[in-house]
C-alpha cells in the first residue's frame, strides 16, 4: 500500500497517527523521486520494516535509486527501523543532525525517550530499539542534490534535542518535511522526556519564518500541499505569546 501525493512523491508508511498503511507504530514515511534518483524521510519503528519495503517496491521505485535517507529525529517511531533499512538499502546514505546521530547510534532508552513512552503505553514493553548508523551530519546551510530536487536541513530543536526540518525544492515548489516539530494548524509536540524543550522551540523556530512553504509534510497526522507557511506561521505566533501553544 502507498499513497501518491504527486508525480514521484509517495507516502510509503504511516501507522495509527497517519493513513494506516504500515505498522501501527510507524511515523509517516515519504519517498520522493526525480530524474532517476530518490530519497526517503524517516525509517519507521522497526516493528515491520518488511511491510514498508513492500510498499516502496509497489511504487515502482527501485531501492538502488534511493540515495539518501533523511532523519528528522531519533525517536523510535522514526528511527527504530533504520538498522533494517540500512541492511536492505545498502547504497543509501543516512543524514541526521550531530546530537540525533549520537542518540540513534548509542542513546540509552532514557535518552531516546523510550522509558517515558513505554510508561505512557505508547510502545510495547518488550520493544527493543535497534541502533542504526548515521553517515552524514545535517547542518544549517547545506544543500543536498537528489535528481532535480534540493534538500536543505534546518536545525530546529524543541520536540527533541536537535530535530531537523528539511526544506525540499522540487519543480518550482517548496516543501517542509517537519518531522514532529510542527504539524498542521501550528500544533507543536513538546514531550515530558529527555531532549524536549519549549525554550529550544522558542529559540529555533524563527528560522522557519518567511520560507514560503507550499507543502507542509509532518511525520504524523495530516499534510497540506498548499499554503504550508500559514500553518508554520501560526506556530511562530503561538511561540511568541506567553500562553502554552497547542500540543499534540
Ligand atoms: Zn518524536
Amino acid at each position: 500500500m502507498f499513497i501518491q501525493l504527486e508525480k514521484g512523491f509517495y507516502m510509503v508508511a504511516g501507522g495509527d497517527g497517519g493513513p494506516g498503511i504500515s505498522c501501527y507504530k510507524d511515523c509517516n514515511i515519504f519517498l520522493l523521486e526525480d530524474g532517476g534518483e530518490a530519497m526517503l524521510f524517516d525509517a519507521g519503528s522497526g516493528m515491520d520494516t518488511a511491510r514498508i519495503m513492500e510498499n516502496i517496491k509497489e511504487t515502482g521505485i527501485k531501492t538502488e535509486q534511493i540515495r539518501y535517507l533523511f532523519v528528522t529525529h531519533c525517536h523510535g517511531d522514526h528511527t527504530g527501523g533504520l538498522k533494517d533499512m540500512q541492511e536492505l538499502i545498502p547504497a543509501c546514505q543516512v543524514v541526521a543532525s550531530r546530537e540525533e546521530k549520537r542518540l540513534i547510534e548509542t542513546g540509552t532508552e532514557f535518552e531516546l525517550g523510550l522509558i517515558a513512552a513505554k510508561k505512557k503505553g505508547a510502545y510495547p514493553q518488550d520493544y527493543v530499539f535497534r541502533h542504526g548508523k548515521v553517515d552524514l551530519i545535517a547542518e544549517d546551510g547545506q544543500e543536498y542534490q537528489v535528481g532535480g530536487m534540493t534538500v536543505e536541513p534546518i536545525i530546529t530543536p524543541g520536540h527533541s534535542i536537535e530535530s531537523v526540518c528539511y526544506l525540499v525544492k522540487r519543480g518550482g515548489r517548496r516543501y517542509l518535511f517537519s518531522g514532529d516539530s510542527v504539524y498542521k494548524n501550528g500544533a507543536l509536540s513538546l514531550q515530558n522526556c529527555y531532549g524536549s524543550s519549549l525554550e529550544a522551540y522558542r529559540d529555533s523556530f524563527p528560522k522557519l519564518a518567511g520560507l514560503q512553504i507550499d507543502g507542509l509534510i509532518p511525520a504524523h497526522f495530516g499534510f497540506t500541499l498548499t499554503n504550508g507557511q500559514k500553518h508554520i506561521d501560526k506556530a511562530l505566533e503561538y511561540l511568541q505569546s506567553s500562553a502554552l501553544p497547542p500540543m499534540v
